[in-house]
């Protein structure tokens, strides 16, 4: 993120055009004078990223549509207000970090690089309501909505809640841009960002093998007289899921460069598999926001509704506007994907094509835990390169849920977690993620498919 001089926003201009429209996995909000008042207070605020910074990022997402790039987006499913703290933060953007090294260097392709991060603090769920021991009550919606303990007064929703998650996401990507910005991120450090984890695990260790290398190709450009800039910062993005459209619309603002609307809650906002029904609030939020949008394709999707998403989102047909992120299935991937990708190149179309391994292979173990296999994960990014392999097209990057803490809520991987291990760090307020080494196993293993 290049820190403007001049906010390129200004603070008029509120969208408001999906209000005649349903919205599905909105919050019960019990008081809706208070909402008003919250409301109204965020619509004061200043914006947390620049419109520029997100025309920045949607020129490069512009590079991943033209095959000359690829993404990486990860982090939390559900970030949690408890866990806006230095550690967590550092430990999930060096997790991110190495594993950008790892594609940059052994895939050699540029990184775009941006976190579920500083704004991923609501869930669309499958059910309204809870039930436990007979007692029935709200389902949990994420930090911005209620809380995760299993009491009335925690499940009830509360607009407050809005405004700390814009505090929340302030507070987190004033981090990021000091650590990202500040020297932390210098390809320097490749090592450093691995210290505290090299000697427990396998991935860590091939890691640090890479870095030598890195290190070794660094020092030869040195000795050359060449010492890049691009070295010693790195542009990363913020992101969440634009979900409770009250909040995403409060923080709208009318860019005065360009009299076009930007949601200044986070550079991309994308739309997910539960709300992006054409006619819509949601689509209809995303179609009047300039930001790079990305949608979420089930293995329901058919080819006409991707057509009529790339319509109502990209009419202008901008690269790196529209970003797709398929998560069929390991099992469905290679059957649903193909005729996507068929039909939207056919019609000339170019967006990015993005695989999010995690959402279509998620099961519920045996302990009762939520989890997802290593192996099915894997399974489902060979079938995305297998399917754009086979079409000629792109395979441009992975969206996946992580954590840079040594957490067990994934099964397999490298240091391989089993299903009895679920209980020792399941943390997640929400779905499984890998751990910091089987984000880095993943990155390997991604970097192999994309150089062959
Ligand atoms: C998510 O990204 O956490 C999510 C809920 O995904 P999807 O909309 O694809 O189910
Ligand atoms: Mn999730």
């Amino acid at each position: 993120m290049t820190v403007n001089a001049e906010p390129a926003t200004s603070a008029a201009g509120i969208s408001q055009t999906w209000r005649d429209l349903p919205a599905a996995q909105q919050p019960d909000w019990p008081d809706p004078a208070a909402l008003r008042d919250v409301l109204a207070e965020l619509q004061t605020y200043p914006p947390l990223v620049f419109a520029g910074e997100c025309d920045q990022l949607r020129d490069q997402l512009g590079a991943v549509a033209r095959g000359e790039a690829f993404l990486l987006q990860g982090g939390d499913c559900a970030e949690a207000f408890d866990a806006v703290s230095a550690e967590h933060i550092r430990n999930k953007l060096k997790t991110l970090l190495q594993m950008s090294a790892v594609l940059t260097y052994a895939a050699s392709v540029p990184v775009v690089k941006v976190g579920r991060i500083a704004g991923q603090y609501s869930k669309p769920r499958s059910k309204p309501t809870e039930t436990r021991d007979g007692v029935t009550l709200p389902v949990y919606r994420g930090d911005s909505v209620n809380g995760f303990e299993f009491t009335p007064e925690s499940r009830t929703p509360d607009p407050e809640r809005l405004k700390r998650m814009y505090h929340a996401s302030a507070a987190t990507l004033n981090l990021v841009r000091a650590f990202t910005t500040g020297g932390y991120a210098d390809l320097r450090q490749v090592h450093a960002w691995n210290q505290d984890f090299v000697r427990s695990s396998p991935s860590g260790q091939r890691y640090e093998a890479l870095a030598r290398e890195i290190d070794r190709a660094m020092s030869f450009m040195h000795a050359c007289g060449v010492d890049p800039e691009e070295f010693k910062t790195v542009e990363f993005f913020s992101s969440h899921e634009a979900l409770v459209l009250d909040y995403e619309s409060s923080l709208t603002r009318t860019d005065s460069r360009t009299g076009k609307l930007y949601d200044v809650s986070g550079h991309m906002v994308w739309i997910g598999e539960r709300t992006r029904q054409l006619d819509h609030a949601h689509i209809e939020f995303a179609a009047q926001v300039s930001n790079p949008i990305g949608v979420k394709l089930g293995p329901s999707t058919t080819p006409e509704e991707a057509l009529a998403l790339i319509d109502r989102l990209d009419p202008e047909r901008i690269p790196g506007r529209l970003t797709f992120i398929s998560r069929m299935g390991a099992d469905k991937v290679r059957d649903r994907l193909p005729a996507l990708v068929e039909k939207v190149t056919a019609s000339g179309a170019r967006v990015a094509w993005v695989s999010d391994p995690m959402h279509g292979n998620t099961f519920e173990a045996a302990s009762g835990h939520k989890t997802r296999r290593f192996d099915d994960v894997l399974d489902e990014v060979k079938g995305f390169f297998e399917v754009h392999k086979a079409l000629g097209t792109h395979p441009g990057g992975i969206h996946v849920e992580l954590t840079g803490d040594d957490v067990t809520e994934c099964v397999g991987g490298g240091d391989e977690i089993f299903v009895d291990d679920l209980h020792q760090r399941y943390e997640t307020a929400c779905d499984p993620r890998l751990n910091r080494s089987q984000s880095l196993d993943l990155a390997f293993l991604v970097a192999e498919m994309y150089r062959d």
